[in-house]
């Protein structure tokens, strides 16, 4: 049984056919990409997976069926995402915005715990762990969006333009942790527009046009692949 299992995915938003029928599965400890031309439907995805926009298909995560469970709780089930443009609380402090990303959990010892290893990926936030989110750079904020979604201790991690605006230094860092987190065991599932970088760090990937999904392969076919290195690498 697959990790998660997404079988003809569509979504409307009104009279915009956004997913006209996705269907793809991400194994336990696999990093699998999304990648795609704007507008392609990868944010979408996620969202439907976090139950942000209404759908139709079949989703199953773990056994379950996604869809009748509400969007909040679906945290508890094992899956966190962390948003396209971040979503960290600007008002609240470093420290508060990953408290929230634990507000379900009540093992405090694991909690602390899960802070320091947070902080071990990204010193950056413990040095400033008192300082308002909003007043963060780009790159921090980045840090702190995928941190907050470690705090929920998630099964699968959902990972939307983790690069977007993001100088090349940063966005190098940010994909190395990634790397480090699935060679910890963790699962993730990363929609990005820099195909290149998430490709070099993905097993497997998809690619989606318009709402489709016209390509699936190993990462490493897929960099290899003349079309999608003229469509999608620049090459
Ligand atoms: P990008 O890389 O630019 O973020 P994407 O592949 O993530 O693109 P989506 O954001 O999923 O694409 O958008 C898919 C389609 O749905 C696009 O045509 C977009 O205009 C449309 N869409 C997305 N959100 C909404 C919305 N709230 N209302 C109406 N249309 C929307």
């Amino acid at each position: 049984m697959s990790l998660l299992q997404v079988e003809n995915l569509e979504v409307f938003y009104g009279a915009i056919h956004a997913l006209k029928g996705v269907s793809f599965n991400v194994e336990k400890g696999e990093v699998v990409s999304l990648i795609g031309a704007n507008g392609a439907g990868k944010s979408t995805t996620l969202r439907a997976l976090s139950g942000l926009v209404p759908c139709r298909g079949k989703i199953s995560f773990r056994g379950n069926d996604l869809l009748i469970v509400p969007s909040y709780k679906r945290v508890t089930l094992g899956i966190a995402q962390s948003p396209e443009g971040r979503g960290v609380f600007p008002q609240m402090s470093v420290l508060e915005n990953l408290e929230m990303g634990a507000y379900h959990r009540q093992d405090k010892a694991q909690i602390k715990d899960d802070l320091e290893m947070c902080f071990g990926l990204f010193p950056r936030l413990k040095e400033r762990v008192w300082q308002m989110a909003g007043t963060l750079s780009g790159g921090e904020q980045q840090m702190l969006a995928i941190s907050r979604a470690l705090m929920s201790r998630p099964e699968l991690l959902l990972l939307d333009e983790p690069s977007l605006g993001l100088a090349p230094l940063i966005v190098a860092q940010i994909f190395e942790i990634v790397k480090k987190l699935n060679q910890e065991g963790m699962t993730v599932l990363l929609v990005e527009q820099n195909a290149r970088m998430a490709l070099k760090i993905s097993h497997r990937a998809y690619v989606l046009e318009t709402g489709r999904v016209v390509m699936q392969d190993s990462a490493q076919n897929l960099l290899n692949n003349d079309e999608v290195r003229k469509s999608y690498l620049g090459i």
